[in-house]
């Protein structure tokens, strides 16, 4: 499939600039002109023009140790989405706020009648985060509009931005797009301090009639979404771009070794039913047996609790946590259950029982769209790109999206794949490149998709 050429506008008006020369530079020039119309350049975002994007906005809540307190609700969350709507207002895009706070921006196709392609991302922030999990996707929507004003481009499909509400403390934004919320989620506190009712409406949504933001499938040709990889497999395999194959499913147990409290000083060796002791063989059996299946899986052990919990006792009770996560459910339940015929062997071995309670995060996996995967790796390598597929092992709203529009996810390399922290860090190259493998895929997909 060609890449969507178009010449480069700015660089045409530095040409008008030139108003005397000798003859022999006309030459040069003609010569310079020549190569250039035939190198045909793609369209591209300006990559010093969404840097300065990303920079402005990490001034909503900066703190003291260079992090970000642009928590959703807060005060710099409501100053930033301002700002935001102020940018995608100064693009030409045609901004509203739904119920739910999302910020959607929606710029017309040719052909009306056709479901719009929406992509974005989030601007809030965890507590002390960084500056670019969230605004790189955001940033970077908004850039690609002004990018396709410019070259005066217009797609068939409508194009829809869309800036999600408090993704940070519960994908809320997107949860309410894919009719996923719950009258009690709205009454749970988030990190400002507000309820999410109360928070929502302090971002211009209702509370009351957030339900009615619900859409369905069909609703939206695809949606799409830009955001740092937040671990370190692009920049450990120096890959530009990662094509994410999906949002991967979580699986929480608790599992339980109860035994006999007694005194660590006069209970022999051989009398005790001490839980530390499978406890400990079950969480090295875990790494083990994770390390032991092909694909990239993982697994943790996170938490651990002994009861009563004192230096000189050996513990009654040892309860640990147990997290899995893949993009198969099927490999989960197969890992799931070697471990439980393992952590069973350790009980009975050590005298103790074993109670396991099972408690359900994202039973689902949320698979990225093949067509949509297959157009990003396509924009990825035809803009010159180093691509790999890789799961991703956190939450974004995409997941929530997947339940109502075919998806896909655009990584890009996150530096020392730190996130969620100060020391957060993208470049603006690697952003600029994940803003045009962007860009391209949602020309492609313009052209493909019904
Ligand atoms: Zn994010």
């Amino acid at each position: 499939m060609l890449l969507y050429h178009i010449i480069n506008a700015s660089k045409k008006f530095d040409f008008m600039k030139i108003t005397f020369m000798p003859k022999f530079s006309f030459f040069f020039l003609f010569l310079f002109v020549v190569s250039f119309h035939a190198s045909s350049q793609t369209l591209q975002v300006n990559q010093d023009r969404l840097a300065a994007l990303i920079k402005d906005l990490s001034s909503y809540g900066k703190n003291k140790e260079g992090g970000s307190d642009r928590v959703a609700y807060s005060s710099h969350d409501v100053d930033a989405r301002k700002f935001v709507i102020d940018k995608m207002k100064a693009v030409g895009l045609e901004v509203s706020v739904d119920y739910a706070g999302n910020i959607i921006g929606k710029k017309a196709g040719t052909q009306p009648s056709l479901k719009p392609i929406a992509f974005g991302s989030h601007i809030d922030e965890v507590p002390n985060g960084g500056d670019f999990d969230g605004p790189v996707g955001s940033m970077s929507a908004i850039e690609i509009i002004q990018t396709l004003r410019e070259s005066e481009t217009t797609t068939k499909h409508p194009l829809e931005v869309i800036i999600f509400t408090n993704e940070e403390g519960g994908v809320i934004g997107s949860r309410a797009l894919a009719g996923q919320l719950s009258k009690e989620a709205l009454e749970m506190k988030s990190s400002s301090g507000l309820t999410q009712a109360e928070g929502i409406k302090a971002v211009g949504g209702d509370p009351e009639r957030i339900f009615d933001v619900k859409k369905d499938k069909g609703d939206y040709a695809a949606f799409l979404e830009l955001h740092i990889e937040q671990g370190g497999n692009l920049e450990r395999e120096q890959i530009q771009i990662g094509v994410v194959e999906g949002i991967v499913a979580i699986e929480w147990w608790q599992f339980t070794f109860k035994g006999f409290a007694n005194h660590a000083g006069t209970t022999p060796m051989k009398m005790r039913k001490d839980p530390m002791i499978p406890a400990a063989r079950f969480i090295i059996a875990v790494n083990e047996t994770i390390l032991s299946y092909e694909g990239a899986q993982v697994g943790t052990v996170g938490k651990i609790e002994a009861f009563p919990g004192a230096g000189n006792v050996i513990p009654g009770e040892v309860t640990l946590n147990l997290e899995l996560r893949d993009l198969s459910s099927e490999k989960i339940w197969k890992i799931y259950d070697e471990l439980e015929t393992k952590a069973n062997e350790f009980a009975e071995a050590s005298g103790t029982e074993l109670h396991i309670v099972h408690q359900e995060v994202a039973s689902t996996p949320a698979l990225a769209d093949p067509v949509i995967q297959k157009a990003i790796e396509r924009s990825a390598t035809e803009l010159g790109f180093s691509t790999m597929y890789l799961p991703s092992g956190a939450g974004h709203d995409s997941q929530e999206m997947a339940r109502i529009a075919p998806i896909g996810m655009i990584f890009i390399p996150s530096k020392n794949g730190i996130s969620h922290a100060p020391k957060e860090f993208s470049s603006s190259t690697d952003i600029a490149n994940g803003a045009n493998v962007l860009l391209q895929t949602i020309l492609q997909l313009d052209e493909e998709l019904p």
